[in-house]
């Protein structure tokens, strides 16, 4: 038995054969499993639980499906879908889990994040977060009328993109003080986050102890999925049904 760990999905209309891949891993790899977490960006753009958009229903239905089978999933809301609710814990069957989280995993606390709050030298794309998580700003923008909120989204999509390719690939990667002092605060010496889409197993020493950063990959090009067992954890590409883009 393992537990399946997968982020940064990015899951839209735009790219259907991802979200054929997602259903195929909830209809096979997953339903072994003991339980599946999705640490982030499940979806490319969450515009809130009332405002499902029809591309993305089959997801939906592939983690109800999967749930009621009896496989426990954990998803931690991303910075691409942090407007996902109890509306969507209805519907999916799935329990939304805080970033940061520390899950005992096979007897090692783990810590699991998204991994956003960790890219501390990224001060611009700090101040964003912060503003959009603010709950007066998540209020209003579900207020809005669907058709805004895709506005804002696509908006919101245009300016990320901007600083991306303006910003140096280093700041936006984690900050390894950030790591350490994550490490230190949960009392862990391991740690599993996407949004960096760097996947890797990083090795550090925290304070004279050795300890590991687990970075999952995004699915832009071909699915990235870590299994963790009673052995270890191994991070590769899912068994079947993976098609390169
Ligand atoms: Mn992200």
């Amino acid at each position: 038995m393992s537990t399946l760990f997968i982020s940064d999905l990015h899951l839209s209309a735009e790219r259907p054969h991802l979200i054929e891949q997602f259903v195929t891993l909830t209809r096979g790899e997953a339903r072994t499993a003991e339980a599946l977490y999705i640490l982030g960006d499940l979806f490319e753009a969450w515009l809130g639980d009332d405002a499902v958009l029809p591309d993305l229903v089959p997801v939906i239905e592939a983690l109800k499906a999967l749930t009621e089978s009896g496989v426990p999933v954990f998803v931690m809301p991303g910075n691409r879908d942090f407007l996902m609710g109890e509306g969507f814990e209805a519907m999916s069957g799935a329990t939304l889990i805080d970033d940061p989280s520390v899950i005992d995993l096979y007897g090692t606390p783990t810590l699991l994040m998204h991994g956003d709050t960790l890219c501390t030298d990224d001060v611009i794309y700090q101040q964003v977060r912060a503003q959009v998580r603010d709950p007066q700003w998540i209020a209003a923008a579900l207020a809005m009328s669907v058709e805004q909120r895709i506005e804002t989204a696509k908006q919101m999509r245009a300016q990320s993109q901007a600083h991306t390719q303006s910003t140096k690939e280093e700041i936006m990667d984690v900050n390894a003080d950030a790591v350490a002092e994550a490490l230190r605060r949960h009392g862990v010496t391991r740690m599993i986050h996407g949004h960096t889409h760097r996947p890797a197993v990083h090795s550090l020493e925290i304070d004279g102890q050795a300890a590991s950063r687990i970075v999952l990959g995004d699915w832009y090009q071909q699915a990235s999925l870590l299994r963790c067992s009673a052995t270890g954890c191994n991070l590769s590409q899912p068994l079947s049904g993976t098609t390169k883009k």
